[in-house]
């Protein structure tokens, strides 16, 4: 009879990095235990966007792990069953410096498959009449995290044999052996994926490479009547995203946002807008930094999202629920790093995990030789 606490390998976090991990590996051929300390995953992993992003990521780790999770994403999406709810990008340009860096993206490496949509070619509900352009990319796609996570991990249990060991806390990890609150398991490989928690395994690492919290707001708004084809970004998405930094004419740009949206970039808003089954709309978001984020989500950050919702696509419907994320944050997208023999440490440490989490899966797993 088969040893319950001994695995191929053991997978730390059942988010979508921790998921990305057990799936390609048990793919592999592994035996692949997930431990979780909550019933289910409840962290950034359900509480963003599911906007799958490839347009707009940082070059060149970022963008290429993107352009890989994309494909494995579209693949999972048919074999588990998990509704894509649309595909593209919409990048409207309010301004003429945003038109210009649209145009810039749109014509280097980064823009294949993108066009430049303007007047009449705008899709409803972007208008001539309140934007210049934008900037069609057709690489995105979007899930419905609450529902495609516990899907996936069903799939994994259900289809894979991954076996699942829920409301279990990991104490420490070292060399072939993870302690838990329920006692320990064994595997000759290791991967441990805690998302926010950057105190339990490994703090020293996360110290070193200078690792905080960032908190976001979320709204979800009512059905506004009208279809959206693609996510709807604008000028501030292209200030944030790392994938516009080189365009030229991002300088002058960002000196137009700082004159007259202060107050936005100041709270770290940007604006991305994506529409659920039932026609309502998942709208944000905001960014502040904190080691410990405060649970509370005041209105006034909330009205700066939604100010920018009004200047893109019209008067917002109401808001009908309100939710705040939190993801870590460092100097890169994502990093891993071997911590013992056999024991990765893995974390996305920028709003990218659900673009780019099984590209970062397979390298890590390549290099664990895991995977070809
Ligand atoms: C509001 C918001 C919007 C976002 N929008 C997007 C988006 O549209 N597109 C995109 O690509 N990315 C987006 N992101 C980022 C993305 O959601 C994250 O990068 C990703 O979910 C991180 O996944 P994770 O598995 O590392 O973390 P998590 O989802 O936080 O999962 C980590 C899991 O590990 C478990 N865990 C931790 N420590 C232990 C322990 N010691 N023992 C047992 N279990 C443990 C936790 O309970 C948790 O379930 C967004 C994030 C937020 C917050």
């Amino acid at each position: 009879m088969r040893d319950a606490s001994r695995f191929d390998l053991l997978v730390v976090g059942a988010g979508i990095v921790g998921l990305a991990h057990a799936l390609l590996a048990a793919r592999a051929g592994l035996r692949v235990g997930v431990v979780e300390r909550d019933a289910r995953a409840n962290g950034a992993s359900v509480r963003n966007f599911g906007f799958i992003t490839v347009s707009g990521q940082g070059f060149p780790d970022t963008w290429r792990r993107a352009r890989r999770a994309r494909a494995v994403w579209a693949e999972l999406c048919e074999t588990a069953r998990i509704p894509v709810l649309h595909r593209g990008l919409l990048m409207a340009a309010r301004r003429a410096e945003a038109e210009a860096v649209i145009a810039e993206f749109a014509a280097g490496a980064m823009g294949e498959g993108c066009r430049i949509l303007r007047g009449a070619e705008l899709p409803e509900p972007l208008q001539a009449s309140r934007i210049r352009a934008a900037l069609h990319s057709p690489h995105e796609l979007r899930v419905e995290s609450r529902e495609a996570i516990p899907r996936l991990a069903a799939y994994l249990e259900e289809a894979l044999g991954v076996t699942f060991l829920r409301r279990r806390a990991v104490l420490a990890v070292q060399e072939g052996r993870v302690e838990t609150s329920l006692g320990p398991l064994h595997a000759d490989r290791i991967v441990a994926c805690p998302g926010t928690d950057l105190v339990t395994l490994f703090p020293e690492v996360f110290a070193r490479r200078r690792t905080t919290l960032c908190k976001l707001h979320m709204l979800r708004l009512a059905d506004p009547g009208w279809r959206l084809s693609a996510a709807v970004m604008s000028d501030l998405g292209l200030h944030r995203y790392r994938g516009y930094a080189d365009c030229p004419s991002l300088p002058a740009l960002r000196a137009r946002l700082a004159a007259e949206q202060g107050a936005q970039l100041d709270n770290g808003v940007h604006l991305i807008v994506v529409q659920s089954a039932d026609g309502t709309l998942v709208v944000g978001d905001s960014h502040h930094y904190d080691p410990t984020p405060d649970p509370f989500q005041p209105q006034t950050v909330d009205a700066l999202i939604l100010e920018e919702f009004e200047a893109v696509l019209g008067p917002p419907p109401p808001t009908i629920e309100r939710w705040v994320g939190v993801y870590p944050s460092g100097p890169d997208d994502a990093f891993q790093e071997e911590v013992a023999p056999g024991v990765r440490l893995v974390s996305v440490t920028s709003g990218t995990g659900a673009s780019t989490a099984f590209g970062l899966a397979e390298d890590v797993l390549r290099e664990m030789q895991v995977i070809p």
